[in-house]
């Protein structure tokens, strides 16, 4: 049987949907696993009545709030999907002001009704969580077919820094930046680092990650404090760890 699935966006870029969209060498295998009922990148039908809901985007206003809860009511299963919609992600970053001196900046002539941004769990019960900025199509298609399938979601525990040596990218340390790679879980196929970027983190913490010995990696190698807690803070995708003291 077709898994009932439903995609809805909030506050983001839509970037995460597209992934899915733009699978085409694998799109037509993928939408043989579902039944779409509701996701506007891919159809313009639109049905209420679906068991999977993956949601896309953080919450940043009162209408959303209402939606998502009518979302979780009608899903079994509801998804955070993408880093937005599992941390806050970029958005996040306006938090970082006075809400009235943001509206005032970005949006001097017009009046807009917007709230602090929250991640999905903050909002409703999230049962699990797929990360990314965006997400990795491939990882969002074996997730899909667990659940197709009933077998147990994973996310790999280990680090960013596995996949980049197994692509044997030269180290960006040994280039003298910040690469948040040793902290962040793995997934992404170290796509960033890969392309000479440091990694900011997207996928969130992997499991037992020793902030204390990377801060001091960042010490012992000169490295700036100040830019470290930029990063970290960049997709607010470190909750507890971004109030580390650098
Ligand atoms: S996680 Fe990134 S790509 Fe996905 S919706 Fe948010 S900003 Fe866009
Ligand atoms: S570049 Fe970043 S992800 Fe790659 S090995 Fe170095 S610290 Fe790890
Ligand atoms: S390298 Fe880091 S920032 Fe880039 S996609 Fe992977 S986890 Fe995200």
């Amino acid at each position: 049987m077709k898994l009932k699935i439903a995609s809805f966006d909030f506050t983001c870029c839509e970037g995460c949907q597209l992934q899915l969209a733009n699978g085409e060498s694998t799109l037509t295998d993928f939408l043989e696993l579902l039944d779409i009922r509701n996701f506007r990148e891919l159809s313009s039908e639109q049905y209420n009545d679906y068991d999977i809901a993956l949601i896309e985007g953080s919450i940043s206003r009162q209408d959303e709030i209402e939606r998502l809860q009518a979302i979780r009511q009608q899903a079994k299963t509801l998804v955070a999907f993408g880093t937005c919609a599992c941390f806050g992600g970029v958005n996040s970053l306006k938090n970082k002001f006075p809400l009235n001196e943001t509206l005032a900046e970005v949006y001097p002539e017009m009046p807009v009704e917007t709230l602090l941004v929250r991640k999905i769990s903050e909002v409703v019960k999230v049962d699990f969580s797929i990360p990314g900025c965006p997400v990795n199509k491939e990882e969002v298609e074996r997730i899909m077919v667990c659940l197709a399938t009933g077998s147990l979601v994973t996310l790999p525990k280990h680090p960013v820094c596995v996949e980049c040596k197994a692509r044997l990218n030269t180290c960006l340390f040994e280039l003298g930046e910040i690469c948040l790679g040793p902290i962040t879980r793995a997934g992404c196929n170290a796509v960033c680092t890969t392309g000479k970027t440091p990694c900011l983190g997207c996928r969130g913490p992997s499991e037992e990650i020793n902030m204390p010995a990377f801060v001091e990696l960042i010490r012992e190698r000169k490295l700036s404090l100040d830019d470290l807690q930029e990063k970290i803070a960049f997709y607010n995708a470190f909750g507890e760890f971004c109030s580390h003291e650098a």
